[in-house]
């Protein structure tokens, strides 16, 4: 079993098919994608690399990104995409927990990533696509596909790290296609001629998400910025149909917020699939009215890559459901491909409408963290994962988050989910962001402060006015103590916000 044998057989079936284009220009057909993942293999593999060795990939969204990925996977070898936008030290300390043997990235971080090898340990080799030498392992002779085992390793996923260092999640093949044909299972069919436009990171969500589509013999697109523009993608939808991508909840929100995705004929666009952070009431229903039934929502975790639950775009749509709000701001049902369970402090398992600990079991979950054998055993426990998400299932079997398990505020005693506060404060029209931390004190052990981003047009927001609004909906001791207003929160280079970083900033006020 080795994913990157989807390549080959594409390239026999339909060789003069697009497989990859920049924007709207294709740029490899499946026969040219399948015999540069063929000769890159080879050149790899002539730098002195054997199967099980590991590559990183250090490169903003572009073609060489996926022939890179597959051709590492046609040789045998195990692909690290590492996030770009990472800082040079944060990219330095995953090449060096990998064991990077190559790094594969481009002339944008080539300063930050060449001065490597030779420093960190076994890393022998940094190669910059578009360089000679890049050229030289695209000219290589091309190898036979490598066997792999459906156990064997092939991607090492770096958790995006909004705590302590992050670790890699080793990821099988079996993993990675599990997580493919759920994807067919649950969320939407894909067929050639459909198409994945790669607009946030192929080292994570998009990445992940192109999976399905490669299977398929779908064209995988880079918009020509790199990023997400409106202008782009409403052009994209246009040229290609049955276009589907996967974006933050933040960029959901940035585009439907914008006028030229308000006017544009959405036709060809088949499904918006959102993740990875919450996704609040408000912003989703404004979302829904811009693409209407196209989105779908899935919550996973690396360690679990793209599933553990979903909103599919039929419950999205479910207007007359009596429980379509409730099921709006929840993350879904169940996967196909796996077991959930929500699990008390002594992993016993919790009845509907009780919080708990959100654990997963199936064949999806990764083999492990990557040289990580005691983190590993506490996270994968009596053989379940255990997310660090708390939730609860309803009667009907939606699972809604409340939260990490370390954003978790506790407040004389009682347990306040910031999501459920946040989700009040966003009904104000005068909000366009918020995050609520705790905040340690003496007496209370935690209170409630929230950081909020008010909208250009209501610059000066009363607290009292925000203060009104919690008393109208949560109980009184779950509302913020204190009110900041901030021009914008600290977020990751996924979209997640980083509460740490406030909490840290609070922690450094009380301490002068
Ligand atoms: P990562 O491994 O970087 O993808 O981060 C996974 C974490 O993001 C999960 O454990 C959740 O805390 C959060 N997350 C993922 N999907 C969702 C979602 N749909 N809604 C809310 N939080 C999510």
């Amino acid at each position: 079993m080795n994913l990157a044998n989807w390549i080959a057989r594409h390239g026999r079936e339909r060789p003069d098919d697009p497989a990859i284009a920049i924007g709207t220009e294709v740029h490899a057909t499946w026969s040219g994608f399948a015999s540069t993942v063929a000769s890159l293999a080879r050149g790899f593999r002539d730098l002195g690399l054997d199967p099980g060795d590991r590559v990183a990939l250090v490169m903003r969204n572009r073609p060489e990104y996926l022939e890179a990925k597959f051709a590492a996977w046609h040789a045998g070898l195990v692909a690290v995409p590492v996030n770009a936008r990472l800082h040079p030290d944060e990219i330095a300390y995953i090449l060096d927990d990998s064991g990077a043997r190559i790094v594969v990235t481009d002339p944008e971080h080539g300063d930050d990533v060449v001065p490597l090898a030779g420093i960190i340990d076994g890393l022998d080799h940094v190669v910059v696509v578009g360089t000679e030498e890049w050229g030289a392992l695209l000219d290589s002779p091309p190898m036979e596909l490598v066997d792999r085992a459906p156990v064997d390793a092939a991607w090492l996923f770096y958790t995006s790290g909004t705590t302590g260092r992050p670790k890699g999640a080793t990821l099988t093949h079996r993993n990675l296609l599990k997580t493919s044909l759920s994807y067919f299972a649950d969320i939407d069919p894909v067929e050639p001629g459909d198409a994945i436009l790669h607009a946030a990171p192929l080292s994570h969500g998009s990445g992940l998400y192109g999976l399905p589509h490669v299977a398929r013999g779908a064209v995988s697109v880079i918009p020509a910025s790199g990023g997400v523009h409106a202008e782009e993608i409403v052009e994209l939808v246009q040229h290609w149909p049955g276009l589907s991508f996967f974006a933050a909840p933040t960029m959901v929100k940035r585009l439907a917020d914008d006028p030229v995705v308000k006017g544009a004929d959405l036709t060809n666009l088949k499904t918006i699939i959102y993740g990875g952070a919450p996704m609040y009431l408000a912003d989703l229903e404004e979302a829904l009215g811009v693409f209407g039934p196209r989105l779908a929502q899935i919550y996973g975790q690396g360690e679990t890559p793209m599933t553990i639950t979903a909103l599919s775009k039929r419950h999205h749509a479910e207007h007359e459901h009596p429980d379509w709000k409730e099921h709006l701001a929840s993350v879904g049902t169940v996967r196909t491909d796996l077991e959930v369970r929500v699990v008390d402090e002594n992993d016993q398992p919790l009845p509907p409408g009780r919080s708990g600990e959100i654990v997963v079991r199936g064949d999806v979950v990764m083999a492990g963290y990557w040289n990580q054998p005691e983190a590993t055993a506490e996270t994968l426990r009596g053989g379940w994962l255990h997310t660090g998400d708390i939730g609860s299932f309803s009667e009907d079997g939606f699972l809604t988050l409340q939260d990490r398990s370390k954003d978790l505020i506790i407040s004389g005693g009682m347990n306040i989910y910031p999501r459920e506060v946040e989700e009040v404060l966003l009904r104000h029209p005068g909000v366009t962001a918020v995050s609520v931390v705790g905040r340690r004190d003496a007496e209370w052990g935690e209170t409630v402060v929230a950081f909020v981003v008010a909208s250009p047009d209501a610059p000066a927001l009363d607290p009292a006015e925000l203060d009104e609004l919690c008393l109208d909906s949560i109980a009184r001791y779950k509302r913020p103590k204190e009110y900041r207003f901030v021009d914008s929160l600290p977020t990751s280079g996924y979209g997640k916000v980083l509460k740490r970083e406030l909490r840290d900033l609070l922690d450094g006020e009380d301490a002068d």
